[in-house]
């Protein structure tokens, strides 16, 4: 057995050892048909069979209502920051948007060159350190839907509610907090995920999207980018990544295991309210975020002096803790905790952590 280490990378995640090792049971031969899932048509009925089957799965998990369809489509999460307006608004209009850190500027950024952004609140007054409360704000009637990003990956800031934002649809990207936790699909009108961070491997972008938002595409948006020619072919008007839908499969199918998004909320919970217990009754590490605004699946830390930060990277990684090495734009650590991190890596990590801070004074 070859050792795995505990993998704290951003994305592409860690995936669960179990999915990774159930794919490598069935790599060259998979169901007994003398291939990998990689080499067969995607046409067939083995993989529609597949496909379908992820589907069902997910919306079990999500308990997704029958008036939103599943898409899987590619591009990442980054294609989509051009698509959602193109596709809700075709070209002009108008849409407010929230700025709670990176990715949301760069969400903002593509969609201004569709339409105008109206950006309704930014944390960049308190320092992204906190989620604007709602009550502050400032929605423009004349905008068609409201993005948020409820989990920003690099500043380590997740809302902690759900906005409440009347009729129009809430447009979120979930990329990196899709499946935490238990979620009410129909508070929203279009959910996207890349799904490298906590679905599966890089190339597979997930959308949940609600029946009246299909169909109001500009006739020039490229096909491959139109959610309803998606809907329309099953998520196949091309050929689908295949690979990362059947793994993503196998995640749900674990997820499920584990006893869906309950018991993993649960432990996700416990995970991260361990590590930023530490941190904070730490003096010599700490966490920029407002308790109201932390994530559960990024948490950036900083050392008290960071002249000890390569020490403390060579260190973890010396200790079988890979990547805990925070985004170059914001420095320090950051510990990602998607739900493939078994709880037994958070207290390898504070464990380490406690030795370190001893040695350095
Ligand atoms: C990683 C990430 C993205 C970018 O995803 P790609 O699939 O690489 O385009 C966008 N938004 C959030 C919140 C992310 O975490």
């Amino acid at each position: 057995m070859t050792q795995r280490i505990y993998n704290f990378c951003s994305g592409p995640a860690a995936l669960p050892t179990e999915v990774l090792e159930q794919a490598r049971a069935e790599l060259l031969d998979w169901r007994g048909l003398g291939m990998s899932v990689m080499e067969i048509s995607h046409r067939s009925d083995e993989f529609t069979a597949l496909i379908r089957q992820a589907e069902t799965d997910l919306r079990r998990l999500l308990d997704v209502p029958d008036h939103y369809r599943v898409l899987f489509v590619q591009g990442g999460a980054s294609t989509q920051f051009a698509a959602i307006p193109l596709n809700l608004l075709g070209l002009g209009g108008q849409a407010d948007y929230v700025d709670t850190g990176i990715w949301s500027r760069k969400a903002i950024e593509e969609a201004s060159r569709y339409l105008k952004v109206n950006v309704a609140a930014s944390a960049k007054s308190n320092g992204y350190s906190q989620v604007p409360a709602q009550s502050e704000w400032q929605l423009d009637p004349a905008s068609a839907y409201v993005h948020v990003t409820p989990n920003e990956t690099i500043g380590g800031l997740e809302y902690l509610w759900t906005p409440d934002i009347g009729t129009k649809p809430l447009v979120a990207d979930m990329s990196s907090t899709l499946l935490s936790r238990p979620l009410d699909v129909s508070r929203f009108g279009l959910i996207y995920a890349g799904a490298q961070k906590n679905i599966g491997p890089s190339g597979l972008t997930v959308l949940i999207v609600r029946d009246d938002l299909l169909g109001h595409a500009s006739p020039q948006l490229p096909t491959m980018l139109n959610y309803q020619v998606a809907a329309d072919n099953g998520s196949m008007y091309n050929t689908p990544p295949t690979f990362s839908i059947y793994l993503a499969g196998l995640v749900f199918q674990w997820l499920e295991r584990q006893g869906g998004l309950p018991a993993i909320a649960e432990i996700n919970r416990r995970k991260a309210d361990k590590l930023y217990q530490y941190i904070d009754a730490s003096p010599f590490y700490s966490n920029p975020i407002h308790p109201d605004s932390r994530s559960w699946m990024n948490i950036p830390f900083r050392l008290r002096d960071e002249s000890l930060d390569k020490a403390f990277l060579a260190g973890a990684e010396a200790a079988g803790l890979a990547n805990l090495q925070g985004h170059r734009s914001v420095g320090g650590m950051r510990a990602s905790i998607y739900n493939a991190m078994p709880e037994a890596a958070i207290d390898r990590l504070i464990e380490y952590m406690d030795d370190f801070s001893r040695k350095a004074g």
